[in-house]
């Protein structure tokens, strides 16, 4: 099992899963229970929900699959930024890397 990405936004994630499992590639979320248990009003990134290949050899897939759709769901009014710690593309409105977590600055 390999992570794909985490996002604090459960909908975005499940979104992901379907994508994949539409795609053929068998997906698991990880802390999908954890959310939501308003125990907490501050985001702790260890607690997101987290999206998985539950195969190692469909990661690389996988990660083509999303960024095509991050690309399409990013046209026109979106502005791409890049992030400064692994140089992934992220739609503008990303407050962290899909990637590698990291915080992207001025969003
Ligand atoms: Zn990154």
């Amino acid at each position: 099992m390999k992570e794909l990405f985490r996002e604090q936004d459960f909908t975005r994630v499940a979104f992901f899963q379907n994508v994949l499992e539409a795609e053929g590639i068998p997906t698991f979320i990880r802390n999908q229970h954890l959310t939501g248990s308003g125990l907490t009003e501050i985001p702790i990134p260890e607690f997101f929900p987290a999206l998985c290949v539950m195969r190692d050899d469909d990661y690389e897939t996988a990660v083509e699959i999303i960024r095509s759709h991050l690309v399409e769901d990013s046209t026109e009014e979106e502005v791409e930024v890049q992030c400064l710690a692994c140089g992934e593309i992220n739609p503008g409105n990303f407050a962290q890397c899909w990637m590698c977590g990291a915080e992207i600055p001025g969003s």
